[in-house]
């Protein structure tokens, strides 16, 4: 019997001010319609996952594709990593700047090279050998972005708030999706913090911290302060207590408790399970979500 498919997507979790929640509801409805159009005609979970991330990195509210945060050098550098939970592939990109969608370069990484990873410019070259555009890094960075940096760095040393507060933005992008078959998959793109140091890596693209995928336990999309979430490989920490028999619900909770209560982290979580159960979660004081299955269509920017 065909499992009834399911799809959770994420852009980010911080303390969003009001003016742009709509954008970021209209965001992640987009986005998970797209992915739900993949699952409902039949499609992969690793298809949906990617056409839903996709959306959100074509849209300037998110800190992925254009419109991502400015590095310290005034550039965007983005991560992002697909894995699919039948077979365990996975691929990955790293530090590229020329590619306005990083997680379709991942997907060409996890679908045609023997390899899980690739950064900077050898990534950029394995995605234009694949069909994948390139783009020159200026077409990434948006006026928003280059004043918000203006603004950090003309400060100089003297940044009142904690940089890493959850007041400062968290905008990465992600999805999680169970498809018709029972496959489970997870992608997770972003453009990483504000003024980050030119080659500095987030959790976001690295298995088992900022995504994770594995049919036996579950599917996870991270977002939020990177270094915390890495420390704990926070995705494979909540996928094998899934696996362990506790619900993606619960586990989800615990996750955003553990990261707050073992590196003082912040951030959000999905997962989800080859059950189609679902947990949404996060410590900061909003998160913009979307879900949608046969039975529910729904999206918020707060508690699911
Ligand atoms: N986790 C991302 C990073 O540290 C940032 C974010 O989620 O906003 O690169």
């Amino acid at each position: 019997m065909p499992t009834n498919p399911v799809l959770v997507v994420h852009g980010g979790a911080w303390a969003m001010p009001d003016d742009i929640v709509d954008a970021h509801l209209i965001g992640v409805r987009n986005a998970a319609a797209a992915g739900w159009r993949v699952l409902e005609r039949g499609g992969s979970s690793l298809d949906a996952v990617e056409e839903a991330v996709v959306i959100m990195e074509d849209d300037e509210t998110f800190d992925a594709g254009r419109g991502s945060f400015l590095n310290r050098d005034g550039k965007v550098q983005m991560d992002a990593l697909i894995m699919d939970g039948g077979t365990l592939r996975a691929g990955g990109v790293g530090c590229v700047e020329r590619i306005a969608n990083p997680v379709r370069a991942a997907r060409k990484i996890l679908s045609e090279s023997p390899h899980v990873y690739f950064v900077g410019e050898g990534a950029e070259r394995f995605a234009a050998e694949h069909g994948v555009p390139l783009c020159r890094n200026e077409d990434l960075i948006i006026p928003r972005e280059s004043e918000r940096l203006r603004e950090y760095l003309a400060r100089g040393e003297d940044h009142p708030e904690d940089i890493f507060a959850p007041a400062i933005s968290h905008d990465t992008v992600g999805a999680v999706a169970l498809d018709r078959d029972g496959n489970i998959a997870a992608a997770t793109s972003t453009g990483g913090t504000l003024a980050k140091a030119p080659g500095r890596l987030g959790d976001s693209s690295l298995i088992g911290c900022g995504c994770y995928a594995n049919n036996d336990s579950a599917a996870a999309s991270t977002t939020g302060w990177g270094e915390p979430i890495m420390k704990l490989v926070l995705a494979k920490w909540a996928a094998d207590r899934v696996e362990s028999g506790s619900l993606p619900e619960w586990v989800a909770q615990e996750a955003m408790n553990y990261l707050k209560q073992r590196v003082n982290g912040h951030g959000g979580m999905i997962l989800l399970d080859a059950q189609g159960r679902f947990g949404i979660s996060h410590n900061t004081p909003r998160m913009a979500w979307a879900i949608r299955t046969t039975q529910r269509q729904d999206a918020g920017i707060d508690r699911n």
